[in-house]
């Protein structure tokens, strides 16, 4: 038998095999599987298609077995196309997969150690090298009598020799090392078939012995009896027709990939054919994982190459704001050997997370429309994940701005802002809205008591994102989004006579200036306020109060120093008065009073509340 030298790619490639550490050795199986999988597929497709094959006794399967008392050895043996000796020597004595050359060739002069990817997503049939010093491969193609045997230690050589085989198809036989002999083990098998090939199209059994004991005491013997048992579920369900599934199909294979024990909320099952060829299968959970907003979220979508499964663990399948989909892409035109790098880079995939996004955000604009308590439920859920597309997608901008909702001072429920669009009236000039705490804190604001008498609907913002993201949301189709808490938002609503009066305080806004001092950036007339007193705005470009809390939250250092726009309320009483007095001190203190009360209303803290209760009470033993 001659030997022959594998190709040098090769050669450098079980070198890595076998000297490099690994993450999942246990790949090996999946790739010899996904191998098996193929050379039936292939199969199938020429009893098909092949007149010659007409009639051929296509019995399509893949079985394991292994040496269950030495663990010596495990065999993965199928039903397909199968090898000839050349096509053994050529297969497995170079690289033909263009995606394994690659990852050769850009491992370059890599530090060895570092080369955990191939643990990772696997090197094809070499992988094998991984678990066992010796393989052997007997393979009798369809169609022809000889049966080859391949051999070799993984070191540089290999040998083909003509041996016999009952039937068609591949038998693979590794001779486990000491560190493949782990996999000599049938719930090992078990979970691994699961884990990644449990919706390969054909069924996979693995055989086993189950040992029983039987009798008592002295007589007591160990009885072995063969079990064969189908492992996987053999249907990658998302590749069958929309029409054959039930939902009732749809919804078990989510609780198993998901490991919800409810239903979905929904699910949506997309085949694409024509310059890219993929399947996705989404599903939107009921309720929040409670890892939604952590950092090391788990990521809910799978990717799959021809049904083989690659990564469960890959965050950039989608945008991390749309984090709380689960479900499955199953891409035909990627290399089922892809590495992470390759992936995060791979056109192809970035042509199917494009068009997922759209159809996600595009089934959600559906929902909303067609079954509006459906899409509050998710809103509920999941609504502050489309409020961070905003920030982060503006790609997807418009879709997402028709999906966002919110409270509102006039509307019972959420509203939409198409729907508050529609509602303006034809002088009104832009859509307000106000954040900055809880939504009953918001509802009492002063900020809001001209809008209210005005009868004008302002958007009620209460979630902490919405502070960030309201001001990245700009404008909605062609109207500007206003915060009521900015001082040139009231701009748009003040008459003549409010001119008129500001002119008249003018003399008491430059007093309390100048008892405030630099405490605020100005003191100036308000025209929002009807009952309140006073009240502290940010200026158009300043980061609010709340803002701030959050950057210092997030652990910004270095922050400017960002001083409030106190108002005042030129028809108050308590401000007519003033204007009125002549007492020094109680002209000072009532100042300071009214710039204090508007910043605890707005829920900033005092710099000194012990001198805050000093004045009050001051003033009030006057007024007594
Ligand atoms: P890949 O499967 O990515 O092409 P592999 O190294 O796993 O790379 O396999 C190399 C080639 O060997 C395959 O392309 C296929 O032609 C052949 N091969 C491997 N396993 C089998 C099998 N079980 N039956 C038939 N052909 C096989």
């Amino acid at each position: 038998m001659a030997k022959q030298k594998f190709k040098t790619e090769v050669g450098r490639l079980l070198h890595l095999i076998t000297h490099s550490l690994y993450s999942h050795p246990e790949v090996f199986l999946r790739e010899l599987i996904s191998n098996a999988s193929d050379a039936i597929d292939r199969l199938k497709y020429l009893t098909l298609t092949n007149d010659e094959f007409k009639g051929f006794a296509f019995v399509p399967r893949i079985d394991i077995s292994f040496d269950q008392k030495d663990k010596s050895w495990l065999t993965v043996a199928d039903t397909g196309i199968g090898m000839n000796g050349e096509e053994l020597a050529k297969n497995l004595g170079t690289i033909a997969n263009s995606g394994t050359r690659q990852f050769v060739e850009s491992l370059g002069d890599q530090n060895l150690e570092d080369t955990n990817l191939i643990g990772q997503f696997g090197v094809g049939f070499y992988s094998a090298f991984m678990v066992a010093d010796n393989v052997e491969v007997i393979s009798k193609k369809a169609g022809e009598e000889q049966a080859y045997k391949w051999l070799s230690d993984g070191k540089g050589s290999f040998s083909v020799e003509e041996a016999t085989a009952e039937r068609n198809g591949t038998t693979v036989r590794l001779f486990l090392s000491d560190r493949g002999k782990e996999y000599a083990n049938r719930w090992q098998i078990e979970s691994i078939v699961k884990k990644y090939s449990n919706h390969i199209p054909f069924p996979i059994y693995l055989h086993f012995e189950e040992v029983k004991s039987e009798g008592e005491g002295d007589k007591k013997k160990e009885k072995r009896e063969q079990k064969v048992e189908q492992v996987n579920s053999a249907s990658a369900l998302w590749r069958r027709p929309k029409n054959e599934l039930k939902d009732e199909d749809y919804n078990e294979f989510y609780r198993t990939i998901s490991h919800d024990t409810e239903d979905p909320l929904h699910f949506v099952h997309t085949k694409a054919e024509g310059a890219l060829e993929y399947t996705t299968l989404f599903y939107i959970p009921k309720k929040a994982p409670f890892d939604l907003f952590f950092v090391n979220y788990k990521p809910g979508v799978k990717l799959y190459v021809k049904r083989v499964f690659i990564t469960d663990d890959e965050k950039e399948l989608l945008p991390t704001y749309l984090r709380f989909i689960q479900g499955i892409i199953d891409s035909e035109d990627l290399p089922l050997n892809v590495s992470r790098e390759m992936l995060q880079e791979n056109q192809i995939l970035q042509n199917i997370r494009n068009a997922s996004i759209k159809k996600i955000l595009g089934e959600l604009d559906t929902i909303s429309q067609n079954t509006p308590e459906k899409y509050e439920e998710f809103y509920e859920q999941f609504g502050v994940c489309l409020k961070e597309g905003v920030y982060q997608d503006f790609s997807n901008r418009e879709a997402l701005l028709e999906l966002l909702r919110y409270k509102s001072t006039t509307e019972k429920g959420l509203t939409s802002l198409k729907g508050y669009k529609e509602r303006m009236g034809g002088e009104q000039k832009a859509i307000y809205y106000i954040t900055g705490g809880s939504e009953d804190k918001l509802r009492n604001s002063p900020l809001l008591e001209t809008y209210k008498q005005r009868g004008l609907e302002v958007l009620i913002m209460d979630h902490e994102i919405d502070e960030l993201v309201a001001p990245v949301i700009g404008r909605y189709k062609d109207v500007e989004l206003k915060s009521v808490g900015r001082s040139g938002t009231a701009e748009d609503l003040k008459t003549d006579a409010d001119k008129e009066k500001e002119k008249e305080i003018n003399p008491l806004l430059k007093k309390i200036k100048k008892i405030l001092g630099d405490e605020v950036k100005d003191v100036r007339a308000s025209t929002r306020l009807s009952d309140s007193p006073s009240c502290i705005v940010a200026d158009d470009n300043d980061p609010t109060i709340q803002m701030q809390h959050i950057f210092k939250a997030l652990g910004q250092k270095d922050l400017p120093e960002v001083k409030p726009i106190l108002e005042i309320n030129p028809d108050h009483a308590i401000v007519k008065k003033l204007s009125g007095t002549e007492d020094k001190e109680l002209t000072e203190d009532i100042s300071r009073l009214l710039f204090e009360q508007a910043l605890i209303v707005e829920g900033a803290e005092l710099a000194q509340p012990a001198e805050f209760a000093k004045r009050l009470n001051r003033v009030i033993a006057k007024s007594l």
